[in-house]
């Protein structure tokens, strides 16, 4: 094992501060990545103050899933990359392998149960009780959890890819999004604001929703067609029953009913948004009598994920992001809550030195 800087939360009242946790030595199969740069996720907040009730957080917790570095080391039996490649890791480094979900290259889905996420899950190597993520210098993981990027693309700004723009691309795709398809992408944080930047490269008509009047210029700069202010009933219900996919990234319980009767027939609202409470149920018969459909998407598949770090290079698609070093790590989670952020907080990961 090898000590490691890291930050982690040491409780779920107390602020993140610095730690040394150990990394196990790199197996036949594994790739030692150098962590340059770290995103922080609005699941980092959640996850650091214990608010999901379905998924406890184990202390201390060390979060961090957009992560982006260089080989420093790699296993024996190693085929896809070797030292000095650049590299991701996004929210998951491990899975079954064998269910029909795993075989469909969906394995954050792991029908047994088996998906390891990259922080808080049941440590399978024992190094620790649990997994600890990015807000630290160095990480093994198995290569077929590692991802390859692209030189074309500017490292820091790419960090964000590896769970915000996965957990948006996915949807996107698999509910059609293109040409000819209108879609509404509700909030223009981290997620969102990759949302409106991938519903626009796929083609569609892209609708942002948001509460802040404010992120309406910066919205069409990133590809919105038209924004819509959600406080505002008028404006709301002049796109009444037009669309065919809305994508909430909400971080909060909030009412559905509003959106929902925003769908077409045969329209879909995707929850992404993962509050601390639940949404109030919404109305019954704003789904049955248009056949409407409600459901929910969880980040995206490993060849997906490539996938999309590929079709981001090719097109120049980056988050639009504000560097950060771990010391202010506080006060970015701080200002994540309060909307204050521009779209993505990035750790510079030296600053850990
Ligand atoms: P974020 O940067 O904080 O953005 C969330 C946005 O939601 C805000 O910018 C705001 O947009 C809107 N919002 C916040 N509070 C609201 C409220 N009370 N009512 C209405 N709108 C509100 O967070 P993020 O990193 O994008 O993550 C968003 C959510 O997705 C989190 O819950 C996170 O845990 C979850 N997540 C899920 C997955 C998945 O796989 N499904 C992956 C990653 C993250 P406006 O100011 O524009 O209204
Ligand atoms: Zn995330």
């Amino acid at each position: 094992m090898t000590s490691t800087k890291a930050f982690a939360a040491p409780s779920a009242k107390d602020a993140l501060s610095a730690a040394t946790i150990e990394r196990r030595e790199v197996g036949p199969t594994d790739i030692e990545i150098q962590i340059q740069f770290c995103g922080v996720c609005h699941s980092d907040l959640h996850t650091a103050r214990n608010e999901w009730d379905v998924w406890p957080t184990v202390y201390p917790c060390v979060p961090g899933h957009e992560i982006v570095g260089q080989v420093s080391r790699v296993g024996s039996k190693v085929k896809n990359f070797k030292e000095g490649d650049r590299a991701g890791v996004g929210c998951m480094v491990d899975s079954c392998g064998t269910c029909a979900s795993c075989k469909a290259d969906l394995e954050q889905y792991c029908d047994t149960g088996g998906t390891v996420f990259t922080y808080n899950s049941p440590d399978p190597h024992n190094t620790a009780p649990v997994t600890y993520g990015g807000y630290s210098e160095k990480i093994v993981v198995d290569e077929r959890f590692v991802l390859h990027i692209s030189d074309k693309l500017e490292l820091a700004a790419t960090a964000p890819l590896l769970c915000a723009g996965i957990t948006l691309y996915s949807p996107l795709k698999h509910w059609n999004a293109g040409p000819g398809k209108k879609v509404g992408i509700v909030g223009l944080g981290g997620l969102g604001h990759m949302g409106v930047k991938l519903s626009h490269a796929l083609g569609a008509e892209t609708v942002l929703f948001s509460r802040t009047a404010e992120k309406g210029a910066d919205a069409k700069r990133l590809g919105a067609d038209e924004v819509v202010i959600s406080r505002n009933e008028r404006e709301m219900e002049a796109h009444s029953r037009s669309f065919d996919l809305i994508i909430s990234t909400v971080s909060a319980s909030h009412n559905l009913d509003p959106y929902i009767s925003l769908l077409k027939r045969d329209g879909t609202l995707v929850l992404v948004g993962a509050p601390e409470h639940p949404h109030p149920s919404p109305t019954i018969f704003q789904l049955l009598l248009a056949r409407r459909s409600l459901a929910g998407s969880g980040i995206g598949g490993i060849r997906e994920t490539q996938e999309m770090l590929d079709f981001c290079a090719e097109r120049n698609i980056t988050s639009d992001i504000e560097l950060i070093p771990i010391q202010k790590i506080n006060e970015a989670y701080s200002r994540m809550l309060e909307g204050d952020v521009k779209y993505r907080f990035v750790i510079d990961m030296q600053s850990l030195q």
